[in-house]
């Protein structure tokens, strides 16, 4: 393993941008080849954030090794002890807070307001998993025979390996990294290429925050050669990933042949519904909030609004002016609303999907175009779009998009919008908007999304709750509220026998049964 000199991963703008390595075994190291790729500003394409490990399985397995060495060690130090790593790392987070939002906003575009949003999201969860030091519940139940004690605990799975997306740069790697550790794996972690500085300025806290070495480490580079690799690897127990349906089948699909704990966060269509009784401001502030924040590239992004047609008329009118009035711009401007996309491929993507939506015949209320000129000629900027008059079996209606798109769909009734919101393969965050107490609860019982919202758009999550989805969404776990450590840590069974003989579960408890008669 080749070693370097280099900088800590900082916020701080240098002349010349600098080159980070993985970290491996508690230092940063150069990938195997020496090579790098750039991390580039996608509201500036001529400013690098910094040039970052090009790895290669050879990389991966340098840092597997070292994850694996670190975790008998690890496993046995008191989860309390392992907490209080953890909320150190929360002050330490809370100190670097806007560094990282500056970071992030530099590195992916979000506007900084959200940054910071995304940066608190890390430190609550790790608040949040220091206290699970302290828990990390197991249970004991009454035994069927006397003298017989039964209880089940939680132990730690070995080395996991965690493969993340850039759209949260560091709330999504402590989702996964943070219950991980708290519940005594070690983790080998494969960040975005769009976003490496962010998660190597998280992993780095973390270590200066007291993880031994090796416990938590990094490998940047192609989701093709490195997340393959920590697939692949048997040492590697358990793959955590969040990304794209197509990523998340091909890699669940190799995890299910190596009989390996996998967990996918996937894509959603997700939607916000209005009925005639809503309150139509709230609605539609709502609405545009989920809709455009983070230009659209939210897994649970409002890209559907389903709106009945005794209120559609106005709410069209509404959202199209409101739609208009978005700043779009840098997003260190602390005015700006809508910062661009992350990279070329997604603004091509969008680019398609207007075109897409424009030939299903939907009407286009507003935006459409990508931003050319002036301040947005070096960045990846689109206007917010919105489509009207959409129809529920259109592809804008059912595909995921991952950008400043959404679709008005109208609706006769309550019922048809419950059915057109669940009307898609995915099951991620789904939202209603109504003053009828009973049509609220009716909707929290049937729509079918892992989050539902009433009278709030599909976009807030909060880390005390399960986060998640069903149907296409994802594979039946949650990340975030306590239900994250079920996917990290495995349940042992444990029954003691003080009886001193030989007592049979299921057959001895007949002769019981009989003496007690
Ligand atoms: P992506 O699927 O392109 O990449 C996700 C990660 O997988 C990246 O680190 C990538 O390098 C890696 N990867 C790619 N190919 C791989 C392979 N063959 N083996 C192993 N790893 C591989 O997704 P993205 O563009 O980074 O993120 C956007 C997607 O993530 C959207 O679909 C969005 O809905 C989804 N997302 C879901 C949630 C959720 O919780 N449900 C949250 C955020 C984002």
């Amino acid at each position: 393993m080749s070693t370097s000199t280099m900088p800590e991963a900082s916020a701080k703008k240098a002349e010349k941008p600098h080159t980070y390595g993985n970290y491996i075994n508690g230092r940063q190291v150069k990938a195997e080849t020496g090579e790098t790729f750039a991390s580039y500003n996608p509201a500036k394409t001529d400013e690098v954030i910094g040039y970052f490990a090009a790895s290669t399985p050879k990389d991966v397995k340098d840092a597997v090794d070292a994850a694996a060495k670190a975790f008998p060690a690890w496993k046995r130090t008191p989860a309390p002890h392992r907490a209080e790593i953890l909320l150190k790392a929360a002050h330490l987070l809370e100190s670097r807070k806007e560094e990282l939002a500056q970071t992030m906003t530099r590195e992916m575009g979000k506007v900084i307001k959200e940054a910071r949003g995304d940066v608190q999201e890390a430190i609550d969860m790790a608040k949040y998993m220091a206290g699970e030091g302290r828990r990390l519940v197991g249970q004991t139940v009454p035994s069927e025979l006397p003298h017989k004690f039964a209880m089940s605990v939680r132990q730690p799975i070995g080395v996991v390996g965690l493969i993340t997306p850039w759209n949260f740069p560091v709330a999504i790697p402590s989702w996964k990294t943070l219950p991980a550790l708290v519940a005594g794996n070690t983790v080998v972690i494969k960040p975005a290429s769009d976003t490496p500085l962010c998660a190597l300025m998280f992993v780095e806290i973390l270590n200066e925050a007291g993880l031994p070495p090796g416990v938590l480490n990094l490998v940047t580079g192609s989701g093709s050669k490195v997340g393959n690799a920590l697939v692949e690897d048997s040492r590697v127990h358990a793959i955590s990933l969040t990304g794209s349906c197509e990523v998340g089948k091909k890699v669940a699909g190799r995890c299910g042949e190596l009989m390996k704990k996998i967990s996918c966060e996937l894509g959603g269509k997700n939607a916000i519904c209005v009925m005639e009784d809503a309150d139509i401001d709230l609605a539609l502030e709502g609405a545009l909030w989920g809709a455009f924040g983070t230009a659209g590239q939210r897994c649970t992004a409002a890209s559907r609004v389903i709106v009945h047609k005794a209120r559609y008329e106005e709410f069209c009118t509404k959202f199209k002016k409101a739609t208009e009035a978005l700043k779009l711009g840098y997003g260190l401007d602390e005015s700006v609303q809508v910062g661009p996309v992350v990279n070329q491929g997604q603004l091509d993507t969008v680019k398609m999907y207007v075109e897409i939506g424009k030939k299903e015949g939907a009407k286009l209320l507003c935006g459409g175009n990508a931003l050319t000129e002036g301040v947005f000629a070096k960045g990846f900027f689109h206007e917010p779009t919105v489509f009207c008059d959409v129809k529920p079996s259109m592809r804008i209606a059912q595909e995921e998009i991952f950008g400043p798109v959404t679709c008005i769909i109208p609706v006769e009734n309550f019922e048809e919008a419950l059915e057109v919101a669940n009307g898609t393969d995915f099951g991620l965050s789904l939202s209603m908007y109504t003053k009828d107490v009973n049509r609220a609860f009716m909707a929290m019982e049937d729509l079918e999304s892992g989050i539902v919202y009433i009278n709030a758009p599909t976009i807030g999550a909060e880390i005390q709750l399960p986060f998640g989805g069903v149907k296409q969404t994802g594979n039946g776990h949650r990340e975030a509220g306590t239900a994250c450590i079920d996917f990290f840590t495995e349940w042992k069974s444990i029954y003691v026998d003080y009886s001193g003989r030989l007592q049979k579960a299921q057959i001895d408890t007949d002769e019981l049964v009989a003496k007690a008669e």
